[in-house]
């Protein structure tokens, strides 16, 4: 018999679909995934029932123009420069395979998103982390001398993600300066994971590709604004001139991305804008933050506030993720999931509160019944 490659033997369930199997499995409140447990707005579900019927065979591989044009005029770009993609994951798959190959090496910034490391790997690039260090008071901070340092003739890339998962850091305009510096002194490409762009605390984070439009591919996504995960509907706003070669390439990926979906996000998409949505979005998600964290502190947790994204990074002693899951019934994703070089900074969980306050209180409670039984040890 054949034998499968090393690279799909070596494949694994990821720790996102494995927490929810766990959380199903042992009926936990599910902190883990990160998807919210709200419906998505009624303006966003009604144009999709209006498109299903009537947009159903494939759209352009660049996606639907009306979606191109929407995401032009919402992001300030070009809709012609923009590729609509099935979820943002497929769109930095596509750019890995586009931007670099064997024999390269890409930055990505540590906590790392976990299909980084894999991607670039099956393009045949080498990833390579740079640490962001976790200060006593909580606080993620990136060493751009350390960034700087990484650097080798073979590099080809940098990836950032802000707000940055897991530890919801927002990149300050002076940073993202000096990483475009970087890149322009030793011609690398950026790419830019914005898929939680309207999710944030305080200022709105700068966009990388205000910056560096000529080279900075930024990625996004509807799951993430819209608040339907499951439709995968992402795009890439990309260097003028270079939309085409994107979409031909996405041909042999998925083609398109689901039609009507797109026709609905299109709709959408200024509704949201007009209508206030963002604001009520993360007005909502900042009362369930402080229900969060207000919670996790009184456990005596210790919790990280991030200033983006819809998830805190927490720890307490006698934690385990496999503990929480089986025996506490709440579901979280372990720190140590984004780590790429072992072992991890210890200790740490990732808690998603895109979930319902009473979800959210739900597991609070449980985890105080939980740490009833299991008590604090130093
Ligand atoms: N972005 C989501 C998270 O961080 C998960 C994405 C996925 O499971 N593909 O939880």
């Amino acid at each position: 018999m054949p034998e499968l490659l090393p690279r799909a033997r070596s494949s694994q369930e990821s720790v996102f679909a494995r927490m929810s199997r766990l959380a199903g499995q042992y009926g936990a409140v599910n902190l883990g995934q990160g998807f919210p447990s709200d419906a998505p707005p009624a303006f966003l579900l009604e144009a999709a029932r209006r498109a299903v019927g009537v947009a159903d065979q494939y759209s352009p591989p660049a996606g639907l123009l009306a979606l191109r044009d929407a995401l032009g005029a919402d992001l300030g770009v070009d809709g012609a420069d923009v590729v609509v993609t099935a979820g943002a994951t497929e769109a930095l798959h596509l750019l890995a395979q586009a931007l670099y190959g064997p024999g390269d090496e890409v930055l990505m910034l540590e906590p790392v998103f976990d299909i980084y490391l894999p991607q670039a790997r099956l393009a045949g690039a080498t990833p390579v982390t740079v640490p962001l260090r976790r200060t006593e008071a909580g606080r993620w901070t990136l060493d751009l001398g350390e960034v700087r340092a990484a650097v080798t003739p073979r590099t080809r890339a940098l990836l950032l993600n802000s707000p940055h998962n897991p530890t919801g850091r927002v990149f300050t305009r002076a940073e993202l300066e000096a990483l475009v510096a970087l890149a322009r002194q030793h011609d690398l490409w950026l790419i830019s994971d914005e898929v939680y762009d309207e999710l944030y605390f305080g200022e709105r984070p700068p966009s990388l590709r205000t910056l560096a439009p000529e080279r900075t591919f930024t990625v996004g996504s509807a799951g993430k604004r819209l608040e339907a995960t499951g439709w995968r509907i992402g795009w890439v706003a990309c260097p003028p001139g270079l939309a085409g070669n994107l979409a031909a390439l996405r041909q042999v990926t998925s083609f398109c991305a689901p039609t009507p979906l797109q026709a609905a996000v299109a709709a959408a998409l200024p509704v949201a804008r007009r209508t206030g949505f963002y604001e009520g979005l993360r007005e909502g998600y900042a009362a369930r933050l402080h229900l969060l964290a207000a919670g996790l502190r009184a456990l005596g947790a210790e919790v990280d506030l991030p200033g983006g994204t819809y998830f805190l990074m927490a720890r307490r002693p006698g934690w385990t993720a496999a503990a929480l899951v089986e025996h506490a019934g709440v579901a979280v994703i372990p720190g140590d999931a984004f780590a790429a070089r072992q072992p991890a900074p210890g200790g740490l969980f990732r808690f998603a509160f895109c979930k319902a306050p009473a979800q959210l209180e739900e597991a609070l409670e449980r985890l105080g019944r939980f740490g009833q039984t299991s008590p604090v040890h130093e």
